[in-house]
C-alpha cells in the first residue's frame, strides 16, 4: 500500500475522518537508512506508530509499511494491512494476522487507525536534507 492510502480512512470508514484531526502526536522522528525511511511516533495515552517508507523520498506514491499497536489497528486492521503485505512487526499481532476480524471489519478493508492516518500525514511534511 502506499503512504497516501494511510492519509486517510477508505469510504466505509469515512464518518472517522475527523477523529484524525484530533490525534496529537509527540516524538515525532525519521531515520533516513540505505533502501527505506522510517517515521515514529507515539501518542500520549502510550501507543507506538511506526511507518516505513520503502523509498529514497517521501511521496503519496511511495510504497510502504504501518505498525500502531493500540486497539482500533489491532483488532480492525492489521489483518487487512497483512494481507497487502503491508503491515510491519506481524510476529507483534499474531492473533491478528491468523483471525480475519469477522465482525470489526467483515469486509476486510484495509485501513489505517486514525493514529497511522495523522503520522503518514505528518511524514509528508518532513523535508529530507
Ligand atoms: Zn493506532
Amino acid at each position: 500500500m502506499t503512504l497516501g492510502q494511510f492519509t486517510r480512512f477508505p469510504a466505509k470508514f469515512r464518518d472517522r475522518e475527523e477523529s484524525i484531526n484530533y490525534v496529537v502526536l509527540t516524538n515525532i522522528n525519521y531515520s533516513v537508512e540505505e533502501d527505506k525511511i522510517v517515521v515514529t511516533s507515539q501518542t500520549e495515552s502510550g501507543y507506538q506508530q511506526e511507518i516505513e517508507i520503502l523509498d529514497n523520498k517521501i511521496s503519496l506514491r511511495s510504497p510502504c509499511k504501518v505498525y500502531c499497536d493500540c486497539e482500533s489497528f489491532k483488532y480492525e486492521f492489521s489483518h487487512a494491512v497483512f494481507k497487502q503485505n503491508s503491515l510491519l512487526h506481524p510476529f507483534k499481532l499474531l492473533r491478528s494476522v491468523i483471525s480475519r476480524p469477522k465482525i470489526k471489519n467483515p469486509y476486510n478493508i484495509p485501513s489505517p487507525c486514525k493514529h497511522i492516518a495523522r503520522l503518514a500525514r505528518e511524514a509528508l511534511k518532513i523535508k529530507l536534507k
